[in-house]
């Protein structure tokens, strides 16, 4: 058997009837002539000539009721349609619908059949999807406009077949039982029909469905057409109607699968709809998130903005440097604090890498350090670095690595020029302050062993009531009780003198002076001292009780020291050394060897072991000149050539600037 393809306005049988004259009910059966065109089962010409199918019982059942009489041409779809060109016949069966056919043909208004292709396969493939088609063999019927479709579709998936060209639907589905095709397209009437009989089964691989009707010629039979629809409005809808009980007749008892619309088509509709539907809220629901993620972003971008105003105005006022750079060390960023600091214009700065400005690193150390910050996020330390002119100055690197931008390395750079002096000066103050500890110790214990000696000497010699050696022995516990007063009053002052000053005052330096000398009038006259002062009128500014203990200490000590000189002098006076300020306390007595200069002024040390003094004078002395930012030394040409203590106190005579040009007046 043998069926053609079904092509856009395809018929499949020509249904030759003759319309009689007359009306139905009375006379002559009107004769249609109806072009027949093979549609297996609905429409085919059988082994015993005769034209047979679901169309015929249906026409046969309407020829009965309307005195018509059927004659059948047989022929193909091509034929069929020049006939009911030519007016050859009276009506066309499966006519689908187009702009084209339509030129031609007038349609009924109720759809015979609704039609489309499936993809047959063996009941053993595991080909049921489109996708599952990709490399495989189809048989297709030649010139069948479901095998083109079908080929478009894959085409447009970008799928890729092989494809077999039989003559007919039986010989497709013959090319897929016998293996020589994976699957065959077929319309559904002949595939619902045929299948068991092949023993293939659907792929529900469903695709190009379409309405067909039936057709007369343009403005034929007219009444013809009427007639059909009118039967066709009836049965339709009627699963008694000769028409369901043909098409099951014909369908190999399965009735053949067809609606006005298949339920696919409305599951697929529905589908569509509710994806629709889906989507434009999905869309909504988009549009609403981008609206919020939109404020979000400009209120991240507004404090981002406010941060980097805040980073800007950060690194415009710190007085620490600041640089920005990449992971090789290349300075990209760089503050005004920097620039001043190191004495390199900005511009120069930014042409420069890390270890052209660092003083203490070489360039492998650098980037080993650059590497090290980089794995553990952050890192504070000590370095130098040099300045445009080549000097350098220690500084304390805080780095931290941010990953962005291809890695940026965040540097501030404090300058630790004051810190270190501090440090500097903390570590000789807890020296000195250790030194101090060990020898008051020491030294206090020298007065405590005189008295605890005496005591016991002293019991002995009450038990012998040797008062004589009583007297001497409470002689020498008094002197040392005294020693021992003397020692802890000045231990007293001298902790005092580390003291900063309070309440600085202007004080006039020849009255200074005046009063020290006064408060040693008694020893200088007794001693027969002569005092000669030659200092200027200056001012000093500072606490005048602590100022005032210098000049009485130097004074005391040159009377002390004076030893038996017989033409003794004291000379007190101001000079200036490249414009400033040295006082100075010289005498013509004892004088010291070169060696002790500078260990003088060491707490409790004495030269000259018969001193009746503590050996804290000096000390006290160049704590409070060390407290005006001073410095005291003393010059003397050996033992017997007297002594000459200078020194100086920058704190007290230069400032505050106004008393200066005083001073020079
Ligand atoms: P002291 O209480 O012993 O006077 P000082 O600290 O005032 O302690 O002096 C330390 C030492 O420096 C003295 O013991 C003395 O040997 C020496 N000395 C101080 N002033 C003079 C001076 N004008 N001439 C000679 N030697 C001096």
């Amino acid at each position: 058997m043998k069926f053609l393809s079904l092509l856009p306005c395809s018929f499949l049988f020509v249904l030759l009837l003759i319309l009689l004259s007359g009306p139905a009910a009375a006379g002559a059966p009107r004769l249609v002539r109806v072009g027949a065109f093979s549609l297996y089962p609905a429409i085919f010409q059988d082994t015993d000539g005769k034209i047979k199918g679901f169309y015929v019982d249906m026409l046969a059942e309407i020829s009965a009721k309307e005195n018509l009489r059927i004659e059948y041409v047989y022929g193909s779809w091509k034929e069929g349609l020049e006939r009911i060109k030519s007016r050859e016949v009276d009506l066309l069966t499966s006519v689908a619908y187009s702009e084209e056919c339509a030129r031609d043909m007038d349609y009924g208004k109720i759809p015979l059949l609704t039609v489309w292709a499936e993809l047959y396969v063996k009941k053993d493939s595991d080909l049921n999807s489109l996708m599952a088609v990709e490399g495989k063999k189809i048989a297709v019927m030649k010139g069948d406009h479901n095998a083109r479709y079908f080929m478009k579709l894959v085409e447009k998936f970008g799928f890729h077949c092989e494809y077999l060209e039989e003559a007919d639907f039986d010989a497709v589905f013959q090319s897929v039982r016998q293996g020589r095709a994976d699957a065959g397209v077929a319309n559904v009437i002949f595939g619902s029909a045929k299948r068991q009989e092949y023993d293939l089964t659907s792929s529900e691989v469903m695709f190009n469905p379409f309405d067909i009707y039936f057709a007369v010629g343009k403005g034929q039979n007219a009444e013809l057409l009427a007639t059909l629809d009118h039967y066709l409005g009836l049965w339709r809808g009627d699963e008694n109607s000769i028409y369901h009980q043909a098409r099951h007749k014909w369908g190999g008892g399965q009735g053949l699968p067809i609606e006005v619309i298949p339920i696919w088509v409305y599951q697929v509709a529905g589908g569509v709809v509710l994806l629709i539907v889906a989507g434009g809220i999905f869309i909504l629901l988009l549009r609403r998130q981008v609206r919020i993620k939109t404020a979000e972003i400009e209120a991240r971008e507004a404090v981002l903005r406010e941060n980097h105003l805040a980073y800007l105005s950060l690194l415009a006022t710190t007085h620490d440097g600041f640089w920005l750079t990449d992971t090789q060390g290349r300075l990209l960023e760089v503050n005004d604090a920097y620039v001043t600091r190191s004495g390199y214009s900005r511009e120069e700065l930014l042409a420069m890498q890390i270890c052209d400005l660092e003083a203490l690193m070489n360039r492998e150390e650098v980037a080993a350090r650059i590497q090290n910050v980089m794995t553990i996020g952050s890192k504070v330390f000590e370095s130098g670095h040099q300045r445009k002119d080549g000097s350098a100055w220690p500084v304390e690197i805080s780095c931290s690595y941010s990953a962005s931008q291809g890695g940026r390395l965040y540097i501030f750079i404090r300058d630790i020029t004051d810190r270190n002096k501090a440090k500097e000066a903390l570590q000789q103050k807890n020296a000195e302050m250790e030194r101090f500890v060990y020898t008051v110790s020491h030294d206090l214990r020298s007065p405590l062993v005189t008295v605890k000696s005496f005591l016991g000497l002293l019991q002995q010699d009450i038990a012998a009531e040797d008062q004589p050696q009583i007297e001497k022995d409470l002689g020498y516990i008094k002197a040392a009780t005294n020693k021992m007063e003397t020692m802890l009053n000045e231990l007293l002052q001298l902790s005092r003198a580390g003291r900063v000053p309070s309440h600085p005052v202007e004080i006039n330096l020849r009255s200074l002076v005046d009063e020290a000398l006064a408060t040693v009038a008694g020893r200088l006259v007794g001693k027969g001292i002569q005092v000669n002062v030659s200092t200027p009128q200056f001012i000093l500014y500072g606490e005048e009780a602590r100022l005032m203990q210098i000049w009485q200490n130097l004074i005391e000590n040159s009377i002390k020291y004076m030893g038996e000189q017989p033409e003794a002098k004291i000379e007190i006076g101001m000079e200036k050394k490249k414009g400033a300020p040295v006082f100075f306390v010289c005498d013509n007595g004892i004088g010291i060897d070169p060696g002790d200069t500078e260990k003088i002024f060491d707490l409790f040390t004495q030269i000259n072991g018969q001193s009746e003094g503590s050996g804290l004078g000096l000390a006290l002395v160049k704590r409070i000149v060390e407290l005006y930012s001073g410095r005291i030394w003393v010059e003397s040409a050996g033992i017997g050539k007297g002594s000459c203590f200078k020194f100086t106190l920058p704190e007290a005579t230069d400032n505050p600037g106004k008393r200066k040009n005083d001073n020079e007046g």
